[in-house]
């Protein structure tokens, strides 16, 4: 029989589903979010009793593994939020919220909560790229139209991205409104470590941030001149192709509120790609590994 990783328990039963989520988030047995008590927890059983339910002995009072996390305040059952993380976590290109209502049979409402709280939990922890011996490619791409602006010359109305790309390691793109020094300066100091070896092309803002690093190599892109050597900024070109591919081809219209969660959501699956050796199962697993501490706010009582 064919071994569908699909056809897993926790895709189907939401008590699996549960176990499986709890094995990753405890992964030393229960810990109440009220109290931070590990010691007296016992679960719930009982037909009145939710499933995934357990009682605190030292405060008293009851708990899921879902508080705290994306899935807090949602009634979304456990096994169709592992089947919405597993299809993000393997579609290069994304997945719209209409296809996951329609693949899941939730309502759109719910498929569009669902992706954007998961696209929270595909958010990195921040630290530095690059370092002494590391190259990072760092490039700007535009898109689209920001909420509110009227077209002007030279793509001011356009929404903004810059991405730091480390050879053979993460990139990380971050949501600019302008291409001012100063924004550029704080996205890079911000991101960089400084003993990198920094690969732009020749916009002015890059010479003068260039001298703050350990060494700065430029691309002459109006003269065709693509790569000089080991001096390309191939690396990021390629992310940004799949980037704009996503956005183009999977999500149409995104608005610029929105944006910087798509571009996490692009990140995660590039620093979680198959040439560093992560297949689907284990990007999924990973992209549950950050569902703590991300709850959205705004859209906390939706479903
Ligand atoms: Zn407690």
């Amino acid at each position: 029989m064919a071994n569908s990783i699909l056809s897993q328990a926790q895709f189907h039963n939401e008590e699996a589903a549960y176990a499986f989520v709890e094995a990753r988030i405890w992964p030393k047995g229960p810990v109440c979010p009220h109290c931070g008590g590990v010691e007296r927890n016992s679960k719930m059983g009982g037909k009145s009793t939710r499933i995934g339910t357990y009682k605190c002995y030292a405060c008293r009072k009851p708990f899921t593994v879902k508080i705290g996390t994306i899935f807090e305040k949602s009634h979304i059952p456990m096994n169709l939020w592992l089947q919405a993380i597993f299809l993000i976590a393997s579609s290069k290109k994304g997945i719209s919220s209409n296809q996951l209502h329609r693949t899941l049979g939730v309502t759109l409402k719910s498929a569009w909560f669902m992706s954007h709280r998961i696209r929270e939990a595909m958010k990195d922890d921040g630290g530095p790229l690059g370092g002494t011996g590391k190259i990072v490619e760092a490039d700007e791409t535009f898109w689209g139209t920001e909420t509110g602006k009227k077209k002007q010359a030279g793509g001011g109305h356009k929404m903004k991205v810059m991405a730091l790309v480390e050879r053979g390691g993460k990139v990380r793109s971050v949501r600019i409104h302008d291409m001012k020094l100063s924004t550029m300066r704080e996205v890079m100091e911000s991101n960089l470590h400084p003993e990198t070896h920094l690969m732009t092309d020749e916009a002015w803002q890059y010479y003068q941030i260039g001298k703050q690093f350990a060494k700065h190599s430029t691309v002459n892109h109006t003269l065709k001149e693509y790569a000089r050597g080991s001096v390309t900024t191939n690396t990021i070109e390629s992310f940004f192709a799949i980037f704009k591919r996503g956005l183009i081809g999977t999500y149409h219209h995104v608005s610029s509120q929105h944006l910087e969660r798509y571009s996490a959501e692009f990140d995660f699956r590039y620093n979680n790609r198959k040439s560093l050796g992560v297949e689907d199962a284990e990007r999924a697993e990973n992209l549950l590994r950050g569902v703590v501490g991300k709850r959205l706010t705004y859209a906390a009582t939706a479903n």
